[in-house]
């Protein structure tokens, strides 16, 4: 439950997360808690069936020394109390602390070729180290309180209580020899005695997981209360691929506006490029686009339905992106571009051959059943690329985002990218975000954005020919990078 929830959580709760802690929420802390019920409810509902029977034939048998033997349960919810207190501290800070070491080493694998190359391991292996170390002295805390308070000090009132039952029964008798009916019943009590303090410990040890359990519940219970991406309506439906946006305002976070009233039509089929300095607010326009945060109501629609109405499933069917980065799972190319969804091996083969990733897929030792890797590690970045845009395609969308999607390839390999591009015109709406200008250099329009403002509008040649315009300059300024490069 809690896995399908993290899955549908908003953008932004991943812009705070850190994976390692959400992996240990996830799967740890529920842990704990399922112990609840597979073992410590279980346990303790069979203790105090025996503990009952145990009392109601002490009852039968004497009930004034039955009521000496009662004594025990104040005493155990004492103990118990006490053990709560001290133990909850921590039990808390064990499972923060095992949920931090799963951060750094989820942080420190993801990040491994950055952290060899700058010879950062010993440093990080030394923070791990620290953090391993708290863990131990928190967990050595932990057992502590329960060595000292579960077991042995119950053991102890065990030999107590057995030596105040033989103790009175030694008073009674005044002296005189004890008749073989009463011998009996010292027998059974001392029996009876130790039937009583076993399931007395038996509960208390389930205290332990109890204690487990309940920070753990606390902590899955903050991830369950971040609230899901709210499911759309079904009724908008997205049918040509045409983008309006009006006086689109947005900040992350409020006084800090990061677009300002822009306004921007696109027609189905056009290919629209954005470009714009680093932090000008093109992947934030895209986010919005995308749904990834909520724009104000009204001001992006798509062919005439604001994109908060289309419901969820249609909307993520319509609409393909192509990160930066691309991301690719650990499994075969024909799994990569079907993600899960059911699509037939001419439909996968369509997609590839559409993004232009046909030929090098068919290249591999196996086709379309060669193993990838994790994250595509024995693909170019070119490559993860073109098989990112056969993932996008492979849903048939109406509108493609492309987030940079050239920026880390080479021009050759740039080339085929455009010629997957120029392929789709007409048939998919298409907005890039690019750094390098030659990929939308013949775009249908070219949005050139500034500090969130739309500061230029227009085809290649029309932005050219503004005199100092922004474009002009990045242009003429990337061109003069390259011929440096060249
Ligand atoms: P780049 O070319 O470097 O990718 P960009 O044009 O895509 O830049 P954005 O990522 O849209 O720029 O960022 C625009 C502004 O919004 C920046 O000032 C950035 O700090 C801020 N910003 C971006 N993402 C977030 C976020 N998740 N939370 C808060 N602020 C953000
Ligand atoms: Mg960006």
């Amino acid at each position: 439950m809690a896995t399908c929830h993290v899955l549908r959580l908003p953008m932004s709760f991943f812009d705070r997360a850190i994976t390692g802690q959400l992996v240990s929420r996830v799967t740890n802390d529920t842990e704990a808690v399922k112990m609840l019920y597979v073992q410590v409810l279980f346990v303790m509902l069979d203790s105090v069936i025996v503990l009952a029977g145990a009392m109601v034939a002490m009852l039968w048998l004497d009930w004034r020394l039955m009521l000496i033997v009662a004594t025990l349960v104040p005493a155990v919810v004492l103990i118990v109390m006490l053990y709560q207190r001290l133990s909850a501290p921590a039990v808390t800070r064990t499972r923060e602390l095992r949920s931090e070491l799963n951060a750094q080493l989820a942080e420190s694998i993801a990040g491994m070729a950055v952290l060899q190359a700058g010879n950062a391991t010993e440093r990080f292996g030394k923070r791990f180290a620290g953090i391993n170390e708290a863990h131990y002295h928190s967990r050595q805390r932990e057992l502590r309180a329960n060595a000292w308070l579960l077991r042995p000090v119950l053991d102890l009132l065990n030999v107590i209580l057995l030596a105040v039952v033989i103790f009175v029964f030694g008073m009674r008798g005044n002296g005189a020899a004890l008749s073989a009916l009463e011998v009996g019943v010292l027998y059974a009590f001392i029996s009876y005695i130790s039937r009583v303090v076993e399931p007395l410990i038996q509960i208390t040890m389930q205290f332990s997981q109890l204690q487990q359990a309940m920070v753990g519940a606390a902590r899955v219970h903050v991830l369950l209360k971040e609230t899901e991406t709210p499911v759309a309506a079904e009724h908008g439906r997205v049918t040509e691929g045409a983008i309006a946006i009006e006086h689109l305002d947005f900040a992350y976070r409020p006084g800090q506006p990061v677009l300002h009233d822009l306004d921007l039509h696109i027609a189905p089929g056009s290919f629209h490029g954005i470009v714009g300095h680093t932090g000008s607010g093109k992947s934030t326009l895209l986010s919005l686009l995308l749904r990834f945060y909520p724009a104000p109501a009204g001001a992006i629609r798509i062919d005439g339905t604001p994109v908060e109405a289309i419901g969820e499933d249609h909307f993520r069917d319509s609409v393909g992106l192509v990160p930066q980065e691309p991301f690719l799972l650990a499994a075969s190319a024909r799994e990569n571009i079907a993600m899960g969804r059911q699509l037939s091996d001419a439909q996968v083969e369509a997609a590839a051959r559409a993004a232009n990733a046909h030929d090098f897929i068919m290249g591999l030792e196996r086709g379309y059943d060669t193993p990838l890797g994790e994250g595509g590690a024995r693909l170019s970045v070119g490559q993860k690329q073109l098989l990112a845009i056969a993932r996008a395609l492979a849903g048939e969308p109406r509108i493609l985002f492309l987030d940079e999607a050239t920026s880390h390839i080479d021009s050759e390999t740039e080339q085929v990218v455009q010629r997957a591009l120029a392929a789709l015109r007409g048939k998919v709406t298409i907005v890039a975000i690019a750094h390098r200008l030659s990929t939308i250099r013949d775009a249908d329009r070219i949005v050139v954005l500034n500090h969130g403002r739309m500061a230029e509008r227009g085809t290649h040649p029309e932005l050219m020919a503004i005199d100092d315009g922004l474009y002009q300059r990045l242009y003429l300024l990337q061109q003069l990078e390259e011929e440096g490069a060249g």
